[in-house]
C-alpha cells in the first residue's frame, strides 16, 4: 500500500454503515489518515460528471464505496429495474473515476443476498457467480455481482487493488426506518414504536410479515464498521471477503420479532401475516475466511445490539429516516 497521508473518501457516508464507520473512526483517529464522508447531496454518483467533480474536489487516495440504492425485500420486489440501473451506474462511475484519478485502493460493498438462490450451505466467497440470484432481488444482485467482475478487470488490465466485502444483514443506528423501503429490523422497530405510541397495552397487535421462519445472520453496524476499517488498512487482495457473524448466530425472523418485543417491553401479541412474502429462506454464509485473519474478533450479541439500536431510535426518532 502507498505510504504517506491517506485521503479516504467514503461514499454512502450518510447511511447506516457510513455513520457507523464515522463513529468508529472518530474513536481511533490516526495522524496519517484523513476521512471524508459524503452523501447524495455532495454528488450524484449516478452521474459521471458529478462523480468526477467529487474526486477532483477531495483527491482521495482510497475509497470505501458504500453508496447504493438499498432496500428491504418488499422494496426490491417492486423496483428490481431501478435497483439494477442505479447501482450499475453508481458502481461503474465510482470505480472508473477512482481508476482515472489513480486511487490506489477501493473497497466496495456486496451482500450475502446476491448469492445463487439454489446453492449448498454455507455460502462462501467462491460461489457468487454460480447461478441465478433469488427472483425477489435480481436487479440489486446482478448490479452488485458486476462489482466483483469489474474489480477483477481493473486488477487484470490496470494492476489495481479494487476489492469488495460481503456483509450479511446489517442493522443499527441511522438505519432506514421508512415502512416501504426498510429491512426487517428497522421496519419492525418502526412498527412497534408506532403501535405503542398511544399506550403499551395487551390488546395491541404487532404484525410481522411472512411466516417468521426464514433464517438470517445479522451484524451490528458498529461491528461491521470495525471490520470495514480493518479491510481498508490490512486486507490487500482483490478476492471478496465475507463479513458476517458466525453461522451459530443465525436467527429466525420470529426470534428477531421476539427480541424487539423484549427490547420495547411490548405487552401485546405477535401475529404473522403469512400472505406476505418470505423472500429467501436462508443465505447462511461462512465467515471462515474472516476468522482465518481475525480469529478473536468479538461480535456484539444480537439482543444487546437490538437493545442499543432501540435506545438510539427512541432517542433520535425525530431525526431518523422515517
Ligand atoms: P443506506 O443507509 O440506505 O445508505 C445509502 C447511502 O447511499 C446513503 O449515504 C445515500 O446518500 C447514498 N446514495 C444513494 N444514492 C446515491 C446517489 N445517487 N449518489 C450518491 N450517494 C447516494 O444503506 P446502507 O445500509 O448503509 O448500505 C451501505 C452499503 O452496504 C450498500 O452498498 C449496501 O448494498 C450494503 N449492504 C447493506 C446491507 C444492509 O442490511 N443494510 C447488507 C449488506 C450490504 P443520502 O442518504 O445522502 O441520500
Ligand atoms: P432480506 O434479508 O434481503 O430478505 O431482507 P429483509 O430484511 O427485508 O427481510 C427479511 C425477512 O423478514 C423476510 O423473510 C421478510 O418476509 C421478513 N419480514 C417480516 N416483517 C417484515 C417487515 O416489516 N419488513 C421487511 N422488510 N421484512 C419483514
Amino acid at each position: 500500500m502507498s505510504g504517506g497521508q491517506k485521503i479516504i473518501l467514503v461514499t454512502g457516508g450518510t447511511g447506516l454503515v457510513g455513520n457507523a464507520i464515522r463513529d468508529i473512526v472518530d474513536e481511533d483517529l490516526r495522524p496519517d489518515e484523513k476521512w471524508i464522508f459524503i452523501g447524495s447531496k455532495d454528488a450524484d454518483l449516478c452521474n459521471k460528471q458529478s462523480t468526477e467533480a467529487l474526486f477532483e474536489k477531495y483527491k482521495p487516495t482510497h475509497v470505501i464505496h458504500l453508496a447504493a440504492m438499498v432496500g428491504g425485500l418488499f422494496h426490491n420486489m417492486s423496483h428490481n429495474l431501478d435497483f439494477l440501473r442505479k447501482n450499475l451506474h453508481m458502481n461503474d462511475n465510482v470505480l472508473q473515476t477512482a481508476h482515472e484519478n489513480n486511487v490506489s485502493k477501493v473497497v466496495s460493498c456486496l451482500s450475502t443476498c446476491i448469492f445463487p438462490d439454489k446453492t449448498t450451505y454455507p455460502i462462501d466467497e467462491t460461489m457468487i457467480h454460480n447461478g441465478p440470484p433469488h427472483p425477489s432481488n435480481y436487479g440489486y444482485s446482478y448490479a452488485k455481482r458486476l462489482i466483483d467482475v469489474a474489480n477483477r478487470g481493473y486488477a487484470q488490465q490496470h494492476g489495481r487493488l479494487y476489492t469488495s466485502v460481503i456483509p450479511c444483514n446489517v442493522f443499527g443506528p441511522h438505519d432506514n426506518f421508512h415502512p416501504s423501503a426498510s429491512h426487517v429490523v428497522p421496519g419492525l422497530m418502526r412498527k412497534l414504536h408506532d403501535i405503542i405510541a398511544d399506550g403499551n397495552t395487551e390488546d395491541k397487535v404487532f404484525t410481522v410479515l411472512g411466516s417468521g421462519k426464514p433464517l438470517r445472520q445479522f451484524i451490528y453496524s458498529r461491528d461491521l464498521a470495525k471490520l470495514f476499517i480493518w479491510v481498508l488498512r490490512e486486507y490487500d487482495s482483490v478476492e471478496p471477503i465475507i463479513l458476517s457473524v458466525d453461522e451459530s448466530q443465525e436467527v429466525t425472523i420470529s426470534e428477531v420479532a421476539e427480541a424487539l418485543v423484549k427490547a420495547f417491553d411490548f405487552k401485546g401479541k405477535i401475529v404473522y401475516d403469512t400472505s406476505a412474502a418470505d423472500g429467501q429462506y436462508k443465505k447462511t454464509a461462512s465467515n471462515a475466511k474472516l476468522r482465518s485473519y481475525l480469529p478473536d474478533f468479538k461480535f456484539t450479541p444480537f439482543d444487546q445490539a437490538i437493545k442499543k439500536t432501540v435506545e438510539w431510535y427512541q432517542d433520535n426518532y425525530d431525526q431518523a429516516r422515517n
